[in-house]
């Protein structure tokens, strides 16, 4: 096995899969190094809704990030099908973000003001109109916005076809090697140490997900990531009571093409536990039919949950770190990792490969923590 590579990797989520696969394709050789098994965080956890416009309250550079992001993955999936021979494409026909009383009705209008000037598709509906579309929605949805564009994806699908797309562009992965610690040189980190190895490579970047701050004080830099758990569950109905995302003030429901409606997420501070709780599942079980009266008939499936990597502003940290020339932040990116894979993996890879700054990356920098 080598133990040096051109750039080291630290995490193989999503974010940690896209920068490497993003390095190897420009002929750069890659090294992840994985405390656990690739994928098996909160990018395995994830609902994988591609929706920078329901997740925003305001527009700004989150925004921006996204949409950009949302307009590069109909490219990423198609390389990816060809380099993993894996699909991984959800047919959807968008998100439908309802709103179940007076003030959450004003709250979509209001951002519907400024989703119009975005170049996304973003039309107010009725109730009645909404549930033209979608005839299985609740008699108390008073108004939605119906997003065309705000697309889904299976995200354990996506992380495994990353992680086979990266194999065969002949990154390695390695699982169950912790990072504990770096050997540093002035502004350089020289080598990489898991439990039982040494790793050397030209630059590392740290896409340690919710992990990532224990990583940054290694290193003295403040990487302020804290861990959101996000519980999650699927229910199994036939035929699909929903076609369209539904996404509300209090969760979501996303229909899977085989039957499953994936009913998400709680919002909890509960450190690094993962465990699934009886009010967590109970809150996600009364949530679903207000949305869906049907639901209620619907069959358990499964409940899971994943930490998402929480900053205190909610945006991504990238590019170089303050004080040093050859690590690069991946990490923090909370309820979006998903959505913004594929530009973290182009604007982490510029960070590292060319002396020009991706254009999008000033407002995410981790000089604004320091
Ligand atoms: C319930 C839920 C629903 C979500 N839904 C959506 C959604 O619909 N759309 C969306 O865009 N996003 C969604 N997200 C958010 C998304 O999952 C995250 O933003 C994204 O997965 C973060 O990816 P990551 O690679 O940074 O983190 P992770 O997937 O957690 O990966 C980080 C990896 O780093 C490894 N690691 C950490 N420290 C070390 C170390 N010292 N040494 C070696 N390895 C280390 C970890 O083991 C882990 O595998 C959701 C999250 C949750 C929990």
């Amino acid at each position: 096995m080598t133990k040096s590579a051109d750039v080291i990797v630290i995490g193989a989520g999503i974010i940690g899969l896209s920068v490497a696969w993003r390095l190897a394709k420009a002929g750069v050789s890659v090294i992840i190094l994985e405390q656990g098994q690739a994928g098996a965080q909160a990018s395995g956890a994830a609902a994988g809704m591609l929706a920078p416009l329901s997740e925003a309250d305001k527009p700004g550079p989150f925004v921006e990030l996204g949409i950009a992001s949302l307009r590069m993955y109909p490219d990423f999936v198609a390389s990816l099908k060809e380099e993993s021979g894996l699909e991984t494409e959800c047919v959807s026909p968008g998100l439908l973000r309802a709103a179940l009383n007076a003030e959450e009705a004003e709250a979509l209008q209001t951002a519907n003001r400024w989703q119009q000037a975005t170049g996304l598709k973003a039309v107010l509906l009725s109730g009645e109109e909404a549930r033209k579309i979608e005839p299985g929605l609740s008699p108390d949805i008073v108004v939605a916005t119906l997003s065309p564009d705000e697309k889904q994806y299976e995200s354990p699908r996506l992380v495994r076809a990353l992680a086979l797309a990266c194999a065969r562009r002949g990154v390695q992965i390695i699982e169950n090697a912790p990072v504990t610690g770096f050997q540093t040189f002035g502004d350089r980190v020289e080598q990489v140490r898991t439990l039982t190895d040494v790793w050397e490579g030209s630059s590392v970047v740290i896409a340690g997900g919710a992990w990532s701050k224990a990583i940054g004080e290694w290193l003295g830099v403040n990487l302020p990531v804290s861990p959101i758990r996000g519980q999650i569950l699927s229910l199994r109905a036939l035929p699909p009571p929903i076609r369209y995302t539904v996404y509300s003030h209090a969760g979501y429901l996303v229909p899977r093409p085989d039957g499953r409606i994936v009913v998400g997420a709680t919002a909890e501070e509960a450190g690094f536990d993962v465990r699934p709780t009886a009010g967590g599942v109970a809150h996600l079980l009364m949530m679903a039919p207000a949305l869906v009266p049907s639901l209620k008939e619907a069959v358990f499936d499964s409940v899971w949950a994943g930490l998402r990597p929480a900053t205190p502003d909610r945006l991504p940290i990238l590019g170089l770190l303050p004080g040093w020339r050859n690590v690069h932040a991946a990490c923090g990116h909370f309820r979006n990792g998903i959505l913004l894979a594929p530009i973290t993996g182009e604007a982490v890879a510029l960070s590292i490969l060319s002396p020009d700054p991706h254009p999008m990356i000033e407002p995410f920098r981790a000089d604004r923590f320091q």
